[in-house]
């Protein structure tokens, strides 16, 4: 059983971790979304494509994913043989709450002559289900190497679904899951900003409704976000994706202003995403401790997961001719 919180007082936390990580033969994996505390604290911080990629290439014993659910899930898909463990078991996803596994099969089952392209947003069973994984920031060039008239099931982000289906003009059945943050963001609110703001452009995740996405001047993954507020010449930039990703991109450009994009009540407190808030300083040494909460996967269910994950980072990493990617704006 884990120590309860309250006997960790006085606990040099960030000593213990790095004393944990060291004995354990650790490495810590952080998403962006994650306690600017936690971020600093990781070896490696990042998106779902790039920590995907870094677990299968540790050769740590031990996964340390503070990130959510499905994040730690993908890093055991990849690493069987290493230990993976979660700060926080109960960091879910409303998007993959949104997906069960018996009715996306059910859904495959009706549509038979369809792919699944399958957002990384899902649990591992639903990957098992899916022909290919994308990310936010693989999802375009994956999908340009579809061949036109092959049918498809995007899930189960719908609006991420729909931005790609119009940004490439094509029709695909559409799961209808949404990331509850990125659905929280007010267009008026937004609209309110802009006009305060009005030479700072709007960088927004794919995430994000349509209403949304139709005043951000650049849309991307969270990494192709931080890379925009970092090259972009404006001093100010509107940020509309969770607000944990300010984090880097304040250390990275101390210089430029950053301002999180309002929910409903004007503010942004409010797309603060509650699943990866689940995980803290304290959890995270417990975990190291006590290598607990950790990830267990089926065997069966592990390898088929892992062939439509491969897919995606075979895909994600080819040689794309210009001409595949010129039919888009
Ligand atoms: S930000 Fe949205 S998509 Fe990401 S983990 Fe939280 S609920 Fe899921």
């Amino acid at each position: 059983m884990n120590a309860p919180t309250a006997s960790l007082a006085g606990l040099d936390l960030r000593a213990e971790i790095d004393r944990l990580r060291k004995e354990r033969n650790a490495v810590i994996l952080a998403h962006y979304y994650q306690k600017p505390e936690i971020q600093d604290i990781a070896d490696f911080v990042g998106d779902s494509l790039e920590l995907s990629r870094k677990a299968a290439e540790t050769d740590a014993d031990v996964i340390a994913f503070c990130g959510v659910r499905f994040m730690a899930e993908t890093a055991k898909i990849l690493s069987p043989q290493k230990t993976v463990i979660l700060p926080d078991m109960d960091a879910g996803c409303s998007l993959e709450d949104s997906c069960p596994p018996d009715k996306f099969k059910a859904f495959r089952a009706a549509h038979p002559d369809h792919i699944a392209l399958t957002y990384i947003n899902c649990s591992a069973e639903v990957k098992a289900l899916s022909d290919i994984i994308v990310t936010s920031s693989s999802a375009e060039k994956i999908l340009s190497q579809i061949p036109p008239e092959q049918k498809i099931i995007f899930g189960p982000d719908k609006h991420l679904g729909g931005y790609l289906s119009r940004k490439f003009g094509r029709e695909m059945l559409l799961w209808p899951g949404v990331c509850i943050v990125h659905e929280a963001f007010s267009e008026t609110e937004l609209l309110k900003l802009k006009a305060q703001h009005p030479d700072a452009p709007v960088a927004a995740h794919p995430e994000c409704p349509p209403h949304v996405l139709d005043h951000a001047d650049m849309v991307g993954s969270t990494s192709a976000i931080l890379e925009f507020a970092k090259t972009t010449p404006h001093d100010t930039v509107i940020v509309a994706t969770e607000p944990h990703i300010i984090h880097q991109m304040e250390k990275a450009v101390p210089e430029k202003t950053f301002i999180g994009a309002p929910g409903a009540d004007g503010n942004c407190n409010c797309n603060i995403c509650p699943y990866m808030a689940l995980n803290t300083m304290e959890k995270l040494y417990i975990a190291l401790r006590d290598l607990e909460p950790k990830i267990e996967l089926d065997e069966e269910m592990r390898l088929a997961a892992k062939k439509s994950l491969d897919r995606m980072l075979e895909m994600a990493s080819a040689t794309v001719g210009k001409g595949d990617l010129g039919a888009r704006d």
